[in-house]
């Protein structure tokens, strides 16, 4: 999905190549549409229906995906239609957090079958963090035993910048988390395939898979939570930069020598609308509540007391400026807002919001986009942190799992 580290040559691609690309291409396709048939998937791709029903043979024969019923056609004759074998395999997404882990276990359908939380405790180390990882895939793995005969792999949505190394290893850089730079697959201990990748942009992939951000070409998904961030889709594919972290909004400053943020600087996008900063406002502003979480957010955005409608008047104009400056950057067709803090606000602020933005941008960028709220809601960094392997499946070489 993220075109990383594909190298494209001038020379023709193989006829194994091809049959792969193929191969791919139909396995995505009944894994997305959930219910498809062998003539959709030829119409879709351009190949003859022979060829379509060699490739759908063998990843029946695969166990990738099964024959579901017919149904009538238009000319009378029955249709067979085809689906992901759920069976065939499974995947696990994490969204880990400086507060706890959230592991979700999919299976081939991308239904979500099973799911642990551990941690709760504020400002975790990292080391808790990796013991909450696997005692979370302790206890997936008990409740779980068949599918775990069949696990691809774990994706890890994380809170900081994942960049691969010379060798190929993904090192995780949690700045504003004050963790020491670490190589992901040292977050889990238990034996499997890991995928690392910044949460915001594990967001984005859930949402350019079959979320609001599907089929579209430029885009920005912001994930507000306790942090900020965001992921920049640019010709239907992640930004990432040099070397990864494109987006990294979170840390841009909008006040010059402002507020003290996590990462050491000052004035940060974070150190505004992160959580904690909105209920630090809140709180310096004369606002009394429990927690510092969901709740805590929700009273606020639902008090009529002046002192909050202030503070919430004041969070909807920073937010408006500061996506206004990055529509003006990027001149995106839709901005898809997710996280518990971003989920919360465009409940009840969405067309605010919009309008705030618009206000801020360009009049040409800012009248070109349309807003909308993230598909998947709060389990969306998980579900496209679980993305990773499942791409590593579709894009594995034909017939691999089948011996
Ligand atoms: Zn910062």
């Amino acid at each position: 999905m993220s075109g990383r580290g594909v190298v494209t040559t001038a020379s023709p691609a193989t006829v194994s190549e091809v049959r792969q690309r193929n191969r791919s291409q139909a396995l995505r396709s009944v894994i997305l549409t959930g219910e498809t048939s062998r003539a959709a998937l030829a119409r879709e791709s351009g190949l003859s229906v022979a060829s379509v029903t060699n490739l759908v043979s063998e990843l029946i024969s695969e166990g990738l995906i099964m024959e579901a019923g017919s149904v009538a056609s238009s000319g009378g004759r029955p249709v067979t239609l085809l689906a992901p074998n759920p069976a065939g395999a499974y995947f696990l997404g994490a969204d880990v957090g400086e507060r706890g882990v959230a592991v979700e276990l999919f299976d081939l359908s991308m239904t979500r079958i099973d799911r642990e939380f551990r941690g709760g405790r504020e400002g975790e180390k990292i080391e808790a963090i990796a013991a909450d990882l696997d005692e979370a895939l302790d206890a997936l793995r008990s409740r779980n035993p068949a599918p775990w005969e069949r696990m691809v792999g774990i994706g890890l949505g994380l809170p900081g910048i994942v960049e691969s190394d010379a060798d190929g290893r993904q090192m995780l850089y949690a700045q504003s988390l004050g963790w020491p730079p670490i190589p992901v697959v040292d977050l889990v201990s238990h034996d499997m395939a890991v995928w690392g990748e910044n949460g915001a942009k594990t967001q984005a992939m859930a949402e350019l898979w079959d979320g609001s951000a599907r089929g579209v070409d430029e885009a920005l998904v912001v994930l507000l939570g306790r942090g900020v961030g965001l992921a920049i889709v640019s010709r239907g594919e992640l930004a990432r930069g040099l070397t990864s972290s494109a987006g990294e909004w979170g840390h841009v400053k909008i006040v010059r020598n402002g507020r003290l943020c996590r990462c050491g600087g000052r004035g940060c996008v974070e150190a505004y609308l992160g959580a904690d900063a909105i209920l630090e406002t809140w709180r310096e502003a004369g606002g009394t509540f429990e927690g510092s979480g969901w709740r805590a957010i929700g009273e606020l955005l639902e008090s009529s007391d002046p002192l909050a409608v202030a503070v919430v008047d004041d969070l909807v104009a920073t937010l408006g400026s500061a996506l206004g400056g990055l529509v003006n950057l990027t001149n995106p067709e839709r901005v898809v807002i997710g996280g518990w803090v971003g989920l919360r606000l465009m409940e009840g602020f969405a067309s605010r919001i919009e309008a705030a933005t618009r206000a801020e941008a360009l009049v040409r960028p800012g009248g070109q986009f349309s807003l909308h709220a993230c598909r998947f809601g709060g389990d969306t960094v998980a579900l496209g942190a679980a993305m990773m392997p499942l791409e590593a499946l579709i894009a594995e070489p034909r017939g691999s799992r089948s011996a």
